[in-house]
């Protein structure tokens, strides 16, 4: 029987529980497979955060340094598990890392192994991903904002006409990702503020279905959007980005006015979505929790318990569960770094009076 919990991942998810877990005075071991911890974020790099823009970096240290710093912390950096052996309060990892292999023995596991972009690529290439220079994603755009410099790939001129294209490999029932990822319409929002904030010269452009700024996100960016930065928001489908000159064309219907339309851009950032990272898929298949059907892990007692997986003294929280930000991130993982605390004192009490 193991007081330990251990926590996979080390993206906001995984350094929230973590803390959680430590400031409970339970031992905790943080695994994180690459070098750096912050996750998708800062090996993303992303600008501000959505909604304030505060910057992300110096949030992700502060929150890495209260986990490094913490005497009940241990942080294993470029480790991954490899194996699962043993039961709930019990269980024998296996873990690989610098050293080699290692068993470690805890008595709860939570998952926060996140997320991965959509790639624009995957599917269909009708957006020209892959072909033309000036169409990026979000997270393209997001690394240029944060060293202040947005350009065009193709000739490192700043852009004159620049949109968003939304729901790129989300709310889309052909390629099986039926879900809405819930942030990319507020981040495509506050980076077109930022754009505008940049280059006021710049036209920027959101082509949406419908734009789903849930809470008060909705006052926060969207307004602010249209209204102090005069960014334009059109409601259509694109179906295809093609070449013109050294600019770009975007084709497609504007539904409101029930009519194709064709407009030129010098860049198109696709508001790709989010899908199971493919440690989140290794680490269910290792640990034999289950998946739903788009491969993030279920959590069987939503809505009332959303971070039990189904297995015993297993728990995920943040983006391995579905499409997060970080608000629900942090949320879900201050829930399961609780359950975990208590799964294994309920098991060490158990076993002392027995
Ligand atoms: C383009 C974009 C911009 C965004 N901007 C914002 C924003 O401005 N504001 C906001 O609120 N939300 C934003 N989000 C959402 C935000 O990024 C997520 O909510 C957050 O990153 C989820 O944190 P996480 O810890 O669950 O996952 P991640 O950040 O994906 O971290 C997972 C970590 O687990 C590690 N890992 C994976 N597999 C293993 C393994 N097998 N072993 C060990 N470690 C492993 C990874 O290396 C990674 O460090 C954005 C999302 C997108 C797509
Ligand atoms: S958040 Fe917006 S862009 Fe993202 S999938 Fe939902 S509706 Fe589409």
């Amino acid at each position: 029987m193991s007081d330990t919990v251990v926590v996979i991942g080390g993206g906001p998810g995984g350094l929230r529980a973590a803390h959680g877990i430590a400031e409970c005075g339970t031992p905790v071991i943080l695994l994180e497979q690459s070098e750096v911890l912050g996750g998708t974020p800062i090996r993303e790099n992303y600008a501000g955060l959505t909604p304030h823009g505060e910057p992300a970096e110096p949030l992700l240290n502060r929150m890495a340094e209260a986990v490094t710093s913490h005497r009940l912390a241990d942080v294993r950096l470029s480790t991954r598990p490899v194996e699962c052996d043993g039961e709930p309060g019990e269980f024998r990892l296996t873990v690989e890392g610098p050293s080699g292999r290692e068993e470690i023995e805890c008595g709860a596991i939570v998952v926060a192994t996140g997320f991965q972009h959509f790639d624009p690529g995957r599917e269909t290439q009708m957006y020209g991903y892959y072909e033309f220079d000036d169409v990026i994603a979000l997270q393209d755009l997001e690394a240029m904002l944060k060293v202040h410099d947005v350009r065009r790939p193709s000739n490192g001129e700043p852009p004159k006409r620049l949109c968003f294209v939304q729901c790129v490999g989300s709310r889309d029932r052909h390629i099986g990702n039926e879900y809405c990822s819930k942030v990319c319409c507020g981040v495509a929002s506050k980076e077109a503020i930022e754009v505008r904030q940049l280059l006021p010269d710049c036209k920027v452009y959101i082509f949406y279905i419908d734009m789903r700024m849930y809470g008060y996100w909705e006052n926060e960016i969207y307004w602010v959007a249209q209204e102090k930065h005069r960014v334009q928001y059109v409601k259509g489908v694109i179906t295809e980005v093609l070449p013109k000159g050294d600019q770009l064309v975007v084709r497609g219907e504007d539904t409101t006015m029930g009519r194709p339309m064709e407009l030129p851009m010098d860049m198109v950032v696709l508001s790709v979505g989010m899908e199971p990272s493919a440690g989140t898929r290794e680490v269910t298949r290792l640990l034999r929790i289950r998946p739903n059907r788009f491969g993030f892990i279920e959590a069987g007692g939503a809505p009332l318990d959303p971070v039990s997986t189904s297995r015993d003294g297993i728990y995920a929280c943040g983006a391995a569960l579905g499409p997060a930000d970080l608000e629900d991130t942090v949320s879900s993982a201050a829930n399961a770094a609780m359950k975990a605390v208590a799964f294994v004192r309920r098991d060490a009490r158990a076993g002392a009076s027995s």
